[in-house]
């Protein structure tokens, strides 16, 4: 076979393949690697892997033209001097990705520059904790019923936990290996069914705030989700900042233990977080249809008066699931949802002790200044989507809504919206 012919064939391939996926769900499965049955070359194995993916990268990094994903050994800097590495784990489709991830980050670096945010130069890694193993039966292989993965180059497979949750019928496609503090991890991309899904025609607005995270613009339960440091944490940060007072930066085995311990404590912290936000996020989909929020930058709040609270509450992560949904709208973030009257128009500041909303201008009132917020942001959404079908991308979290008219509408028609609020809207 000619290369001709050959370069045809893959990219036939290629585009079945991403039209047959074009119907289905994306969905990414963790598996986390048994430490106590790996053995000490299984472990020598990992540790050379994201090594030498660390010193591929960086000699890429200083002179890609020198590098290719056939080069078998690289110069590697040590102290002063530069020294030469041979490869000796490292596939070349794990090459191929390092030097595929490099191009990408630069790209996004271009493209952030290009909308004004300052950028720097690519740096340098000084660790690397990522790997991406990109073809399924080549540079790894999973085994369901010995739960276990094999990985290119290496001669043992891996004792894995968790691959049950993988459905049959599922599709895999690359999956990326992680070392956490916590010890190994898989992440298996896969390409499964879709189901359909029976979602009630109801819509809801949701105001993010401090003191209740996530209000209902339908008077429902407010949500908070706070999940403080853990006492394991608190303990393990005390101990760091001790032993730094003491040693200062000096380096040693117990150094690395506590920070180790630090790692592992927040790593356990973050994942108590995400659990919670991606129940109440499954929660919020499958009871409403139309979900309106507000962009706001909840990252701001960190540095606020609150800071603290906010950083221990997930609804940076449920904002950003939120935001990956098609049912779900946003407002864009000048939209004064606190200040404005869903029934003359006009705006009245309220200051933040004052918890119940009036308005000066017609008087009207509202128990709950949160719950009309949040629906100030309902309303808002439902009068952009039905004024305007062609939205511009960025106003609705970057989906286009064309395709999404005749829902909207019907769910319009359906809303209780408020008599007055629908002549304000039409007004
Ligand atoms: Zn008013």
């Amino acid at each position: 076979m000619d290369l001709q012919s050959r370069n045809d064939t893959i990219r036939e391939h290629g585009k079945a393949t991403r039209e047959r996926r074009s119907g289905m769900l994306c969905r990414v499965y963790s598996v986390k690697a048994v430490h106590s049955k790996m053995n000490g070359e299984q472990k020598e194995f990992v540790n050379a892997l994201f090594r030498e993916a660390k010193w591929f990268r960086n000699a890429y990094l200083a002179d890609p033209s020198a590098v290719n994903d056939k080069t078998k050994s690289v110069s590697v800097k040590v102290g002063d001097r530069f020294e030469v590495r041979e490869l000796t784990v490292l596939g070349s489709h794990i090459r191929q990705s390092v030097i595929g991830e490099v191009k990408e980050n630069i790209r996004d670096l271009a493209r952030s520059q290009k909308k004004g945010s300052k950028v720097g130069p690519l740096r340098f890694k000084s660790v690397c904790n990522c790997v991406n193993l990109k073809q399924p039966n080549v540079t790894y292989r999973m085994r369901t019923d010995q739960s276990s993965i094999r990985v290119q180059g290496c001669r043992k497979p891996f004792k894995v936990r968790g691959l049950e949750q993988i459905p049959d019928g599922a599709e895999t496609a690359n999956c990326r290996m992680v070392r956490k503090a916590s010890g190994l991890y898989f992440h298996i991309t896969c390409y499964v069914p879709k189901e359909e899904k029976v979602v009630p025609h109801r819509s809801v607005g949701i105001d993010f705030g401090i003191g209740d995270n996530l209000v209902f613009s339908d008077g429902s339960e407010p949500v908070n989700i706070c999940v403080p440091e853990s006492k394991g944490t608190k303990l393990a940060s005390r101990r760091m900042n001790k032993a730094y007072s003491r040693n200062g930066n000096r380096k040693s085995r117990n150094h690395d233990k506590r920070k180790n311990k630090l790692r592992k404590a927040y790593e356990k912290d973050s994942n108590r977080r995400k659990d919670l936000a991606n129940k109440t996020v499954h929660e919020i989909l499958a009871n409403y249809d139309l979900i309106a929020i507000q962009d706001e930058m909840i990252h701001n709040w960190h540095s606020g008066l609150f800071g603290r609270q906010v950083q221990h509450s997930a609804m940076g992560v449920i904002k950003a699931e939120l935001k990956n949904s098609s049912s779900v709208h946003v407002v864009e973030r000048g939209f004064p949802s606190t200040q404005i009257c869903p029934v003359c128009g006009g705006l009245t500041k309220h200051p933040l002790k004052e918890r119940t909303y009036t308005c000066r201008h017609c008087g009207y009132h509202h128990p709950s200044r949160d719950v009309k917020a949040a629906q100030s942001i309902l309303d808002e959404a439902i009068r952009k989507y039905r004024l305007s079908g062609t939205e511009s991308e960025e106003s609705c979290g970057g989906q286009t809504l064309c395709g999404r008219e005749d829902t909207i509408v019907s769910a319009v028609r359906s809303l209780p919206v408020k008599q007055e609020a629908r002549s304000f809207m039409s007004g």
